[in-house]
């Protein structure tokens, strides 16, 4: 007989949250502490969505998405979630970029960018400090016309080199590109800029495992290999979930899965208007991405020096077009010591690159681990240049595509960073439309990554408590629900 994965859950909640990627646990913990019954549904075997992990025999284990998060993660761990995580939040102090416009080093904030901005690309400073104040003064407010390529072009105008400093982290951070609304990438930069750029010590795996901990402290229902079917809804008004063949109800649900997959799959284009379907439809996906993963043999090292971070491309100029495409010219490359994994003694190296779910979706299954085998071996190659004994050193390598994402976190086309600026406006009407149904999740990229996800869960939440606190007690059981 199969398991169940919900046995003795409740026949109804106060609130139950679909998915657990950083939006959905945060939702989750906040609205546990203020009071709530809380059911958190989760259809993969692990919690985390994208901050998750994976091992491999003798010993390895991969992070996926912890490359970098701005400082905000700290105030924002310490207020929703506790003391012990906030305190693994260390800094990653050596960020280099290897390109054929430049070569260096940074701390990646504010004072270091200005010092080479002045010293090395020899911008006069009152631009320089300019373009700072009015990245850092931009908010969802402001005008959405600018685009990012505009704003550029008003302090440094003509410099492909600036430009490619200041977009290319952010365009691999969250997808975003020069023709993107400037606020997207002012708020990001920004927010990076204040005091640069830091990661958790000990790996997601740890994080998420002290995460968990805190969700049952907090007396959230956590239930994993639980695929939710359908979100319910009558008169208008959400009723509950169907899960594992069970209707649970609900008074509110927070979905975390990808915008457009809670709209059209989850719930249904029926339950809303023709105006708000039809900005849905418009909402553009995020780009996805691909990784390889290396390992080196126990106790081979990897010299300090490579940094943490390196932004490498040989791409002549900055264009979004090059970096999507499967002829891959740039890499970031994460290095990880023993230092950020303690207890360990391995050295990891993982290899990143935006990428489209079309270059892999339609390959034969031949060609698919083809195409994979290819990546891990150009990738080893240009890897090659800065580790130059890499192949001796390596004990395993292997790729992830924009598939292995939709496979493990059923966002649509394997988006990384879920939609596309639009899709906020239409996350944040998903409640005028359907009563007690909300949405957290990476929308626009000012709401994804670490840091947006985490903060946007908590923001819902405050939303989900309102209007829990207005709205009529239980809705009756759900045998009657279409
Ligand atoms: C390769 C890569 C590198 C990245 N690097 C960084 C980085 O360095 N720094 C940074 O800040 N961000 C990074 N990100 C982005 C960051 O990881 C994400 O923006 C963030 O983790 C997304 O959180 P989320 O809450 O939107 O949910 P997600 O992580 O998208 O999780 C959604 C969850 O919902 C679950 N779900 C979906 N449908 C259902 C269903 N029907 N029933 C039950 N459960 C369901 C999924 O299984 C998943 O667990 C990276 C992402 C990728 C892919």
């Amino acid at each position: 007989m199969p398991k169940d994965f919900l046995q003795g859950a409740r026949e109804r909640y106060d609130t139950i949250v679909i998915g657990s990627g950083l939006a959905g646990l945060t939702a989750a913990n906040t609205l546990a502490r203020s009071g709530q019954s809380v059911l958190l549904l989760e259809q993969h075997y692990k919690l985390g969505g994208m901050a998750t992990w994976f091992k491999r025999p003798g010993g390895h284990i991969f992070d996926i998405s912890l490359h970098g998060f701005p400082v905000g993660m700290v105030k924002s761990c310490r207020r929703y979630w506790s003391e012990e995580i906030a305190a693994s939040i260390v800094q990653l102090k050596n960020i280099r970029f290897d390109n054929p416009m430049f070569s260096l080093t940074t701390t990646f904030n504010r004072e270091d960018f200005t010092r080479l901005l002045i010293e090395q690309f020899q911008v006069p400073a009152d631009n320089v400090r300019a373009f700072f104040d009015a990245a850092r003064g931009m908010n969802f407010f402001d005008d959405q016309a600018t685009t990012v390529g505009q704003l550029f072009e008003r302090y440094f105008p003509g410099r492909e080199d600036v430009i490619r400093l200041l977009m290319e982290p952010i365009t691999y951070a969250n997808g975003s590109t020069l023709e993107d609304p400037a606020i997207s990438y002012g708020i990001v930069f920004s927010n990076f800029m204040s005091k640069g750029v830091f990661t958790f010590q000990g790996g997601t795996d740890r994080l998420i495992k002290l995460m968990h901990e805190e969700l049952i402290k907090s007396g959230v229902d956590v239930r994993i290999k639980c695929d939710v079917q359908k979100i319910l809804v009558r008169d208008g008004r959400v009723a509950g979930v169907e899960v594992n063949g069970r209707q649970i109800e609900a008074r509110a649900v927070v979905s975390n899965a990808n915008l457009k997959a809670t709209i059209f799959h989850l719930v249904g284009a029926d339950h809303f208007d023709r105006k708000f379907r039809e900005d849905a439809e418009a909402v553009r996906l995020n780009n996805s991405s691909c990784q390889v993963y290396m390992a080196l043999k126990p106790g081979a090292e990897l010299d300090e020096s490579l940094g943490d971070l390196l932004f490498s491309s040989t791409a002549p100029l900055f264009r979004t077009e090059a970096l999507l495409s499967r002829d891959v010219t740039s890499r970031t490359y994460s290095f990880y010591y023993p230092r950020t994994r303690p207890g360990s003694d391995r050295s990891l190296v993982v290899s990143s690159t935006n990428a489209r779910y079309s270059d892999w979706a339609g390959l034969s299954s031949e060609d698919y681990e083809a195409s994979k085998r290819d990546l891990v071996e150009t990738t080893l190659d240009a890897l090659a240049r800065y580790v130059p004994e890499i192949r001796e050193k390596l004990d395993h390598a292997e790729a992830s595509t924009p598939l292995t994402f939709r496979h493990y976190t059923k966002h649509m086309e394997g988006a990384s960073f879920g939609t596309k600026f639009e899709g906020l406006a239409v996350s944040r009407a998903i409640p005028e439309q359907v009563g007690g149904l909300f949405h957290a999740g990476s929308v626009g990229i000012i709401m994804s990554g670490w840091l947006g996800a985490m903060n946007y869960g908590v923001i819902v939440a405050n939303d989900v408590d309102s209007w829990l606190l207005k709205s009529a007690p239980m809705t009756p059981p759900v045998a009657s629900v279409s």
